[in-house]
């Protein structure tokens, strides 16, 4: 069934990190970088909704998100914009900017 695409999109930054299901993992496993990543999705990140972050540019990680762990955010430049001052701020080395979903 064909939808119309909607326009809107919700904007997120969450942060690498070690996973909270913590069930069997063995630590110094599955740890994130730490590094503040940017993700766009269709739906909103509330409740049930739980998608699976993107890899992380980093260490590839792919970070389930939840509501806890978002930070949402109205303006996609100010997302970009907070995630890299973030990582500065963490120190942490981010490869350049390789088709960072960044609008049009
Ligand atoms: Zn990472």
């Amino acid at each position: 069934m064909k939808q119309k695409a909607k326009a809107v999109r919700y904007w997120y930054t969450y942060r690498c990190a070690p996973s909270s299901e913590t069930r069997g993992r063995r630590p110094g496993h599955d740890l994130g970088c730490g590094a503040t990543l940017v993700r766009s999705t269709k739906r909103e990140i509330i409740g049930r909704e739980r998608p699976q972050g993107s890899p992380c540019i980093k260490c590839k990680k792919r970070t389930r998100l939840h509501e806890g762990l978002v930070k949402e955010w109205f303006d996609p430049q100010d997302a970009l914009l907070y995630a890299s001052e973030e990582n500065r701020l963490n120190d942490i080395d981010m490869p350049r900017n390789r088709g960072e979903q960044s609008g049009e």
